[in-house]
């Protein structure tokens, strides 16, 4: 199997190379944090950025990427790039327009598009639902006062403060991996770099898509089951169901995909 994928060299030996290229960046919940050398590298800036840190937080990240990058290319990008000529300005400016219309090819894309009707329903939702979940707060006191018992109506609070959460985290991580997904397939071609046929990063990035569509879907299903009869509920659900549909169709092989770590058995399991 060709190996193609760029992978960052561990300057720690227990940090599993590129784990965070196909991770849900949800690290507050992240299972491999101590795997991790982004979280690391996260880590040690903001320790940096506390009184009496490093005075440039910056060096920290950049000088760690720039260590890695340059290992990566010296070793396993170089026969890529060994005998291409640096491009002319012209070359550059015909390149930037290429771009241009890729974009615009890429936002017209039917999984584009539906990620981005999706995206902006959800921030729609965010903002005109708030007093949904006043109303279910105010309820939710009200019921502890008449006498349900208070750890049955946390739970319940908390059931539906988790949905909201899932989906807040996830609406933006959907559309963005998408886009990388979408992006080798649209016109002007790439550089024409012999790439697995599974192991790839539009696998990769759809695949994590998929993880985020799934969760989010089952997060809508929770606030469903509170408020039934809720048509904006249904039409967010039914959105991002057709998304996924979608996705599935585009990408089949994604969910075969095996994230280094997550999905390789790489990981102890939490005690
Ligand atoms: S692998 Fe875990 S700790 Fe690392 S960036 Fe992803 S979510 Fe965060």
């Amino acid at each position: 199997m060709p190996d193609t994928l760029p992978r960052p060299l561990p300057l720690n030996p227990r940090h599993i190379p590129g784990i965070y290229n196909y991770c849900d960046r949800w690290c507050e919940r992240c299972i491999a944090t101590d795997r991790c050398r982004l979280h690391a590298d996260e880590a040690a800036l903001k320790a940096t950025t506390m009184p009496g840190g490093h005075e440039d937080p910056w060096q920290i990240v950049t000088a760690g990427l720039d260590d890695a990058l340059a290992k990566v290319a010296a070793t396993r990008w170089a026969h890529v790039f060994a005998d291409i000529d640096p491009p002319s300005e012209a070359e550059l400016q015909q390149s930037m327009r290429d771009e241009d219309r890729r974009d615009e090819r890429m936002r017209v894309h039917p999984v584009v598009h539906a990620a981005e009707v999706y995206r902006q329903l959800v921030e729609q939702w965010i903002e005109t639902e708030t007093g949904l979940f006043q109303r279910e707060g105010d309820e939710a006191a009200k019921r502890a006062e008449a006498g349900t018992p208070r750890e049955e109506v946390e739970w319940e609070v908390e059931q539906l403060r988790e949905a909201v959460e899932v989906i807040r985290h996830f609406m933006y991580p959907i559309h963005a991996k998408l886009r990388r997904a979408v992006h080798p397939r649209i016109p002007p071609p790439e550089l024409d770099v012999e790439v697995d046929s599974l192991q790839n990063d539009t696998n990769g990035s759809a695949k994590v898509a998929l993880i985020g569509i799934d969760r989010s879907l089952l997060a809508w299903r929770q606030l469903q089951r509170r408020w039934p009869s809720s048509a904006t509920l249904a039409v967010m659900r039914d959105s991002l169901e057709s998304l996924r549909q979608l996705v599935e169709a585009e990408f089949p092989d994604a969910r075969r995909f095996l994230r280094v770590g997550f999905d390789t058995g790489d990981l102890e399991p939490p005690c």
